[in-house]
């Protein structure tokens, strides 16, 4: 598999000289399955980039975009996504209930005449809607699982398995047991990451942060790598980074964390989710 960040900032887009290093685009990412399956995942502002090179570059079959939730840093990138204007591109969106259910009516009404200058209904591109309400679903010679996240109105984390390897991908979760979004125990987290290859996990905010934070749906750093230390995962990479995080306090917080696992003798790799930045496993 080929994983590739398009966007990896959480809430706002935040472009500016402090963020050119982990970017300001919100959530998008590609993953290019060993059978040439091109999924994507998220339609944050990063999706308006991959268009304009799976434009440049062609791409034949089916684009498989996944929306984890339909808040507006998840989805508002999807009226630039150039393909959806070409009439020989096929597009699955999917998603998981309850949100599935309104996917649709969500990305029609925002590109309602008062947002946005083309309707929905003008795109050219065949655009399908599925539900993944069964427990595995498959594309290719991949299976991919979903967990509900604890996050203010519903959020999916995935788990996708292609030729024996594993990519975990959740954000928008918070690894807290706050009662208001509280739908999955932290051990059933730790069973959904167990041993895999990659997990990106949202990683917002800082320990003392959450005093203030907790109940927004997000993550500490500090939770996201002791899901990863308990789930044995091989590599963890921080994501959804807060919009006021600047490039220098990203790698301050990351080379702490790179010292606290030496210093537990902890094989883990550990990453901060870079826009552009790909990994093949
Ligand atoms: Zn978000
Ligand atoms: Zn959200």
């Amino acid at each position: 598999m080929k994983l590739r960040f398009w966007g990896t900032r959480g809430s706002i887009p935040s472009p500016g000289i402090s963020t050119v290093k982990y970017g300001g685009n919100t959530t998008c990412l590609e993953l290019l399955l060993d059978d040439k399956s091109f999924v994507i995942f998220d339609a944050g502002t990063g999706i308006r980039r991959l268009g304009n090179s799976i434009i440049q570059n062609g791409l034949n079959g089916v684009i498989h975009l996944f929306l984890t939730h339909s808040h507006w840093d998840h989805i508002q990138g999807f009226p630039f996504f150039l393909p959806a204007y070409y009439e020989k591109v096929r597009i699955k969106i999917f998603g998981c209930p309850p949100v599935y259910n309104k996917l649709k009516e969500i990305l029609t009404n925002q590109m309602e005449s008062s947002y946005f200058p083309v309707n929905f209904h003008d795109l050219k591109a065949t655009i399908s809607f599925q539900t993944i309400d069964e427990i595995e679903h498959r594309i290719g010679t991949a299976k991919l699982s979903f967990i509900r996240n604890n996050h203010p109105g519903a959020a999916y984390g995935f788990r996708i398995i292609d030729n024996d390897k594993t990519i975990v991908f959740i954000t928008d979760n918070e690894l807290s047991d706050f009662q208001n979004c509280h739908h999955t125990k932290r051990e059933q987290f730790i069973d959904f990451c167990q041993g895999a290859d990659i997990l990106i996990h949202d990683a917002q905010y800082l320990e003392d942060e959450m005093v203030e934070t907790t109940g927004f749906g997000h993550s500490s750093y500090e939770q996201a790598f002791s899901l990863g230390v308990d789930a044995n995962v091989k590599q963890l990479i921080f994501f959804h980074h807060e919009p006021d995080r600047s490039d220098d306090e990203i790698n301050t917080i990351l080379s702490h964390y790179q010292k606290k696992k030496d210093q537990l003798k902890i094989s883990m790799k550990l990453d901060a989710a870079q826009e552009g930045l790909s990994y093949v496993i």
